[in-house]
């Protein structure tokens, strides 16, 4: 018995693991990853350990000795380069090859570049790891002038870390909105105001030409001319999912690499999970969707573990995620985009709302900005299929929560 071969000791990779020993599977499973060190949670990169609230040691999703107690043979610091799917073997880049009965890709993604010139100035920097993260904690002791460029989670999170420290911080984004992929107009508008009275400053509708140094950097160059100072700057303008693997193996990839409702590929020895996999998904009628959340990663993994020990059931688990940003704790159940109908629950001015979001008349997911209870009654909804009307939603004497139960 070969046993099951893992790419990425990520959170997908590593929950895997933990799950094929709780669904009692007892052969070999052995976790590539090419980072050094054990498996660590990525969200306290840009939150608490930036600020010092913890450090490696509590980004560790298991203590050393978890993995010797579960027979999980972790490869750190080693890269797999090619799939011999013909022999079954994951090939590493030290010329060594891992026979597999099952394959599972778990490599995640890394962050789109920045094409512009000086975008490898030092001061420039992204963040996806421990190592970029403690690069960047050493760069904000230092700085006095911070530029965010996108301001998506990792930018806004990031910006509020600058303005807790009391460094001036400037986020630069090419659409009109924060996180106008991510939420709704209406959450988005909530959560400018937020950084803004914490004081952070927003340029939206502006697009980088270019980092300006001549050795480290000192300035952002927009495309209409304008300059803003910046010692640090943090790119965060998404990212892509690593799918050269499964590609280069004859995979189909589309956004990622392409799984069925099972998480399969088309080869029944080679699954996808986490960042990397695109997915059918119930909660968007079908369409393929790939999502970038520790719960898509963890659920995922459930599902394959359970299939791999002899329980096959669909991926279906609704999607959820979290963000903190300085005093806001934002929470998505479900896939609010698209949506054409938004509604709110709460007095924005209270600080605490959510905005209930519909697709074609029905619930599609709830955004809830310092309002947790609304978030785990969204999820039930979404789970139980039930969905209040827009106007039941908007209602605050409505009982929620006896409709969800
Ligand atoms: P990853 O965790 O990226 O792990 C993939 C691993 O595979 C990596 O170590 C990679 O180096 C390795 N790998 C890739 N290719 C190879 C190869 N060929 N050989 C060997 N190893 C390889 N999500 C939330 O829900 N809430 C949050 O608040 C939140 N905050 C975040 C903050 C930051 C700074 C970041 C970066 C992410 C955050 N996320 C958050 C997203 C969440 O961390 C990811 O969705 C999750 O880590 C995905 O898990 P994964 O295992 O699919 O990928």
């Amino acid at each position: 018995m070969n046993g099951i071969v893992v790419v990425g000791t990520g959170q997908a990779g590593f929950q895997l693991g933990a799950s094929l020993r709780e669904n009692g599977y007892a052969g070999p499973v052995t976790l590539v990853g090419d980072e050094p060190g054990l498996p660590y949670g990525r969200p306290p990169l840009s939150k608490a350990y930036l600020l010092g609230k913890t450090d490696a040691a509590g980004l560790a999703l298991r203590p050393d000795a978890y993995f010797a107690e579960h027979r999980l043979t972790i490869r750190a610091g080693e890269r797999a380069v090619a799939i011999d799917r013909a022999a079954r073997r994951l090939l590493l880049a030290s010329g060594e090859a891992l026979a597999y009965d099952h394959l599972v890709l778990a490599t995640g993604s890394r962050n789109r570049p920045l094409p512009v010139p000086g975008a490898d100035l030092a001061g420039v920097h992204q963040l996806r790891t421990l190592a970029d993260a403690d690069a960047l904690k050493a760069a904000l002791a230092e700085a006095r002038a911070v530029a965010v460029v996108g301001a998506g989670f990792i930018g806004l999170e990031f910006a509020a870390i600058c303005a807790q420290k009391g460094c001036p911080v400037t986020v630069i984004e090419g659409l009109d909105r924060p996180l106008a992929r991510s939420v709704s107009p209406a959450m988005a508008a909530l959560i400018e105001t937020s950084h803004v009275r914490a004081g952070t400053r927003f340029l939206f509708g502006r697009a980088v030409s270019g980092l300006i140094g001549p050795d480290r950097v000192r300035a952002v160059a927009l495309a209409e001319g304008h300059e803003v100072a910046a010692d640090l700057v943090l790119v965060g303008i998404g990212i892509l999912p690593n799918d050269d693997l499964a590609r280069a193996a004859g995979l189909r990839v589309e956004n990622g690499v392409a799984v069925d409702a099972m998480l399969a590929t088309e080869d029944a020895a080679i699954s996808a999970i986490g960042d990397c996999a695109s997915v059918p998904s119930p909660h968007a009628g079908g369409a393929r969707v790939r999502i970038e959340s520790v719960q898509n990663a963890v659920d995922g993994a459930r599902c394959v573990a359970a299939r791999l020990a002899g329980r096959p059931a669909a991926f279906t688990a609704v999607p959820w995620f979290w963000s903190d940003q300085g005093p806001l704790k934002l929470q998505i159940a479900g896939l609010c985009q698209p949506h054409d109908r938004a509604v709110r629950r709460g007095d924005p001015e209270s600080g605490s709302v959510s905005v209930f979001c519909y697709r074609a008349g029905r619930l599609a997911g709830v955004e809830s900005l310092n309002r947790p209870a609304d978030h785990m009654i969204a999820r039930r909804l979404l789970q139980t299929g039930r969905s209040p009307t827009p106007e039941q939603a908007a209602d605050p004497g409505f009982d929620l929560k006896a409709l969800a139960l």
